[in-house]
């Protein structure tokens, strides 16, 4: 359920966010424009946390689904933890008022600084992705004088049923490490004085839709925690991840609930705390991206509405074929058409939608994409020299700019021309 719907508003029906017009966001923001409910953030996060009632349980938002500060804020105030891939990231939730100790830090290729910079904070946990790194994060911890807490993550070879480029479980995935090898990670670090084994975890994929995947994954984790215990190394949590898929089209993903019941049956009896890092499933549909039509153009085979947001503003059409809702913002009555909608950017590449079935539009009109709360605006560039769109929240009737439109000057900031006069020495 989202706060995203027709209502009355000045010339009949207009869609809305909560109790603002998209259209009055338009007009007072300009287009493209990111346009978050703030409503429909909370409820997502109360949805989860409700589904895992039955088990002791941290809900880590994972940051790269949708990073600004206005929603890490949010999320830190409901209580949330946070599941970083970056020093940026970490950095981001300090300075959103989120807590370190409910820091998750995942990610295949951390650095020295940042785990440096990590351990100083104090996180929670680090997500350790391969004996390497393990090594580094020892030698980081022992240099800077602080025992690191680490889990494993560890890769249960299960097929999530998803777009290839976001399944990461499988044996040929870049993420995580084999159990035998991570049973042989868990020795090191309980020999280590500089590590901490605190938990294990896992993350299979995104967009998933059904709970035997995670249900076959935890199983699969099980198995490692129980041969650690019998060596003696206890495992405190037990991190799945997140992974839980939403409705952009005609999905039916599992409620969170039953997904939640499936930990609950399994973790409960063993009193292992459950750690979950949602991110598409807290934002995904708590954003809506709104652009104008530039233009209609009829080309030979195919009609081309040209909108004015476009693949750097929203990868997700270009990256995974993925599909989003377009709806007019102002629905005009008039016959349906079928039309691909492009934006302006020098690929072929740059689509939202093929053969879509549309009510005609005009120029001038405006244009809502669904669901574009995650992985959205955190995947925006400013290719073809476009500054990065404008993000604002809408609270109730009350709309705040919480990232500004991207100015011009920003886009070449720190570039230099090269000086043709000065012969001297180079600054390297
Ligand atoms: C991307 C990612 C998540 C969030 O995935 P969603 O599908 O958005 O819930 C959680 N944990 C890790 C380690 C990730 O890489």
């Amino acid at each position: 359920m989202n706060h995203f719907e027709l209502r009355d508003g000045a010339d009949g029906l207009e869609l809305h966010a909560e109790d603002v017009a998209l259209a009055a966001i338009a007009e007072a923001c300009g287009t493209p424009t990111y346009v978050y409910s703030r409503a429909t953030i909370e409820r997502h996060y109360r949805v989860m946390d409700e589904a895992l009632g039955g088990v002791p349980n941290s809900i880590c938002y994972a940051v790269k689904a949708a990073s600004n500060l206005a929603i890490l804020g949010l999320l830190a105030k409901l209580g949330a933890g946070f599941d970083i891939v970056s020093v940026g990231e970490l950095e981001r939730v300090l300075a959103a008022g989120g807590l370190p100790e409910r820091v998750m830090f995942s990610g295949v290729g951390k650095r020295d600084d940042e785990i440096e910079r990590a351990l100083r904070v104090g996180i929670r946990c680090f997500n350790v992705e391969s004996a390497w790194e393990l090594e580094r994060i020892e030698a980081v911890a022992e240099r800077v004088g602080r025992r690191a807490p680490i889990s494993v993550r560890v890769n249960p070879d299960v097929d999530p049923q998803t777009h290839a480029y976001i399944a990461t479980g499988l044996r040929t995935s870049k993420f995580g490490v084999p159990m035998v090898e991570a049973q042989a990670m868990y020795r090191r670090a309980a020999a280590s004085p500089h590590l901490h084994v605190v938990g294990i975890d896992c993350h299979i994929g995104s967009q998933i839709t059904q709970v035997e995947p995670l249900a076959a994954a935890l199983d699969r984790v099980l198995e490692l925690v129980d041969a650690l215990a019998d060596e003696g190394i206890a495992i405190e949590h037990v991190d799945m991840g997140g992974g839980l898929g939403i409705t952009y089209k005609d999905e039916e993903p599992a409620p969170p609930a039953a997904v939640g019941r499936a930990y609950a049956e399994r973790l409960g009896p063993r009193g292992l705390e459950l750690v979950v890092e949602p991110g598409r499933l807290i934002v995904g549909n708590a954003g809506v991206l709104l652009m104008r039509v530039l233009g209609v153009k009829t080309g030979e085979a195919k009609t081309f509405v040209i909108v004015d947001a476009a693949m750097n503003d929203n990868i997700r059409p270009s990256l995974y074929g993925a599909w989003q809702q377009l709806e007019p913002v102002c629905p005009s009555g008039r016959n349906e058409t079928t039309v691909d909608v492009v934006g302006p950017i020098c690929e072929s590449g740059d689509f939202f939608a093929r053969d879509r079935v549309l009510p005609e539009v005009r120029a001038g009109e405006l244009l809502a994409m669904r669901s574009a709360g995650a992985y959205g605006f955190t995947m925006a560039s400013t290719y073809n020299s476009r500054p990065r769109a404008a993000e604002v929240m809408v609270d109730g009737s009350r709309l705040t700019v919480v990232r500004e439109r991207e100015s011009l000057r920003a886009l070449w900031a720190g570039e230099r021309l090269l000086d043709e006069d000065d012969a001297g020495p180079s600054a390297i």
